[in-house]
This record gives structure tokens, sequence and C-alpha cells, in this order.
């Protein structure tokens, strides 16, 4: 069986230099809030190109205490309308709901699967306070024509940048582009950790201040509670483990890169659509998407060849039953797409012999 991803052998790269990271924490007596988070904030803002990350525990949490804190800071307010790509992961739109804010589901390209400055613009309206575009699969956003269209109405904009870590245009990286990134680092995303992890990237000097607070009890300083805040604290194991796996995260995405192309070039099966890219530096390949309207006898025909694959998502946010008052609208265009998508294997554990045997199976299937 071709794995989807085999989180055992991708981390079994860097056995020895996450065992000793961990003897490390280990043996530094020293669990929560210390220097191997300073360190892993330091370096992954210095990757980004931000001025700071703060670590959290996780990505879901990374949105809700960004959001959380333009509230503190008085940038929002209950029943502000944020506007999120329809095809979302949920957790993006449970970001917005959990702060009591409006969540607006806008229609994706079908072709990036990303939203795009028309779309947007076409769903602002006088109470629209935020644009949370998702850099859906790896591929980061048109990040230049939302900005335009951010700073046109006044709009703060929170990047979700869960899939798309080092993601860039000209240069410039997912999480630097917005007032603010959100980034998961769980085990199977691009940079994950052996556990739940997050952070938020950012220049606003309040921002930093009031999320660093958020994240551990609303305190800056140790029981002096300037907010209601939470327990969400990235630890020091995970932080450690981070720190080695940022190190070859561009290695990785490297491969990851020459594994989509293989797949772009080799697949030519007139059934199955590729994704699209705007540019070469702009897709870290979280995941590569495929769209059949036979998606069913698809997935089955791969599993019967030894090939696992995944549908990334099967259903669009709207169409669950936790977010029953958006059941009403139909977006067609997200619904198409969690119709018709399926994920196939892409790591950089993936050997070519079976990228060959994935693409050999897709051009065979009728
Ligand atoms: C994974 C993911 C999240 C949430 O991250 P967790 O670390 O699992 O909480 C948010 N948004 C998107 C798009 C994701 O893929």
């Amino acid at each position: 069986m071709i794995p989807f991803l085999d989180l055992k052998a991708i981390n079994q790269q860097y056995q020895a230099e996450l065992k000793e990271a961990c003897a490390r924490v280990i043996d530094s007596g020293w669990y929560i809030m210390g220097k191997e988070l300073e360190a892993f904030e330091k370096e992954f803002a210095s990757y980004c190109g931000s001025s700071k990350a703060i670590g959290v525990a996780n990505g879901l949490d990374a949105l809700i205490l960004t959001f959380r804190a333009w509230k503190e800071l008085g940038k929002l307010k209950d029943g502000d309308e944020v506007i999120v790509p329809a095809n979302t992961y949920i957790a993006s739109i449970l970001a917005i709901s959990e702060n009591k804010l409006i969540p607006v589901l806008v229609e994706p390209d079908p072709a990036t699967f990303n939203l795009t400055a028309k779309n947007i613009a076409k769903s602002i309206t006088p109470k629209t306070k935020v644009i949370l575009p998702v850099h859906l699969y790896g591929q980061i956003s048109p990040m230049e024509e939302i900005m335009q269209l951010a700073k046109q109405h006044k709009l703060l904009v929170l990047e979700d940048c869960a899939q798309a870590h080092g993601a860039m245009i000209e240069g410039k990286k997912a999480g630097t582009w917005g007032d603010a990134g959100a980034f998961s680092f769980y085990p199977g995303k691009n940079l994950g950790a052996l556990g739940d992890a997050g952070a938020v990237t950012t220049d606003d000097e309040e921002l930093i201040d009031v999320i660093s607070a958020l994240r551990n009890y609303g305190s800056h300083e140790k029981y002096k509670n300037k907010y209601k805040g939470v327990n969400s604290r990235l630890d020091e194991i995970q932080a450690a483990m981070l720190r080695v796996k940022l190190q070859h995260l561009d290695r990785e995405t490297e491969i990851r890169k020459q594994v989509a192309l293989k797949y772009l070039q080799g697949i030519n099966n007139p059934l199955l659509v590729l994704p699209e890219i705007s540019n070469s530096e702009g897709h870290v390949w979280h995941l590569f998407v495929i769209k059949t309207p036979k998606r069913e006898q698809l997935s089955k025909y791969l599993s019967e060849n030894g090939v696992q694959s995944l549908i990334h998502y099967p259903t669009p946010p709207h169409k669950q039953l936790a977010y029953k008052e958006l059941q009403d609208i139909s977006y067609p265009i997200a619904e198409t797409i969690h119709d018709q998508v399926l994920s196939i294997p892409l790591s950089s554990t993936i050997s070519e012999v079976e990228i060959e045997i994935v693409i050999n199976i897709l051009n065979s299937f009728k």
C-alpha cells in the first residue's frame, strides 16, 4: 500500500536530532514557557520574515486568539462580519463564530481553490471588518490584490497559513502579507510538531502584546491578569521538536514541489482535473488535490490498486450540523469542490517508484 502520508517515516529521518532535542528539554527541568519556545518563536519569525511569532497550543487557537485580541483592542465587536472562503477547513470558521463574529462565506476560484479579490469585493458590507484568506492546500491566496482591497475598505486581514508554511509571492511569505498570520503545526502539516502546536505571526506591537497575554491566562506578569485569557501555550518539548523540523522545512518543501511537478507532468487522464498554480514559489503542496466527477469510483480504484487517497474535505462547513444557520444559502462552487476533490499521496518521503505507480494507476482509470 502506498500510504497517503507516512508520518513515522518523515520523523524517523530526524530521529537522532529529535531525540537529542527531547533529552535537552527533559534535562533542563523546565517544560513550559522557556528557552525552547523563545528560540523557536525567534527562528520561526525570522523564517517567515515577520517581526514576531507567538507560540500557542494549536492552529485553531492561533486564529481564535487573534480575533480575540482585536476585540480586546477595540478593533472588532460582536456581530462584525468576517469574509472567509466557503470551501475552507471548518477551523477557520469556528474561530470566527467562537468570537461572536459573523462568518460571511465567499465562493473560491474553482481552479486555485482560493479566494479572489473580485469575489471578496462582492461580499463587502458596512459590517465587514476582516478578510480571512485561507491558503488552502499550500497555495498562497492572491495577497497583493486582497491587501489592496483591504486597504481601500479599511479591513483587517488575518491569513490562515495552517497549510502554507513558506509559500510566497515575490519572496514575501505567507503570514507577512496581512495584519497577522495564523499557523498550525499539527503533525501532518508541512511543518509538523509531534503533537499539537500553533503560532501567530505579526509585526503589530499591540497585537503581540495582547496575544502573548491571552495565551497565558491574560497575564503579562505572574499573578497579574489584564484579560480573561486562556491557557494556550506551546510547550517546550514541542518547541524543541519544531526547532529541529524547521531546519529541514525548505528541503522538504523542495521535494514536495518536485513530486507535484512529476504529477503535473505525468498525469494525463482527461477524466481528471489537475490543480492550477498561479506562481511557482506560491505553492508548497501541503496537498495534491485533483478533481473528478467520478470521485467515488476513483478513490475505490486507487484503493484496489494499493494507493491510499483522502478527501479534503467531504462536507462543506455550511452543510455541517454545527452550522445550521448557514444551511439556507447555497454555494455551488464550494459544493462542487467538496463533491469532486481527491488528495493523492504527496510527502517528502514518497519514492520515485511510488510516484510512477500513482501516475500509472491514475492514467489507467476509466
Ligand atoms: C489544520 C488547520 C487549522 C487548525 O489547526 P489545528 O492545529 O489543527 O488546530 C486551521 N485552518 C486550516 C486551513 C487547517 O488546515
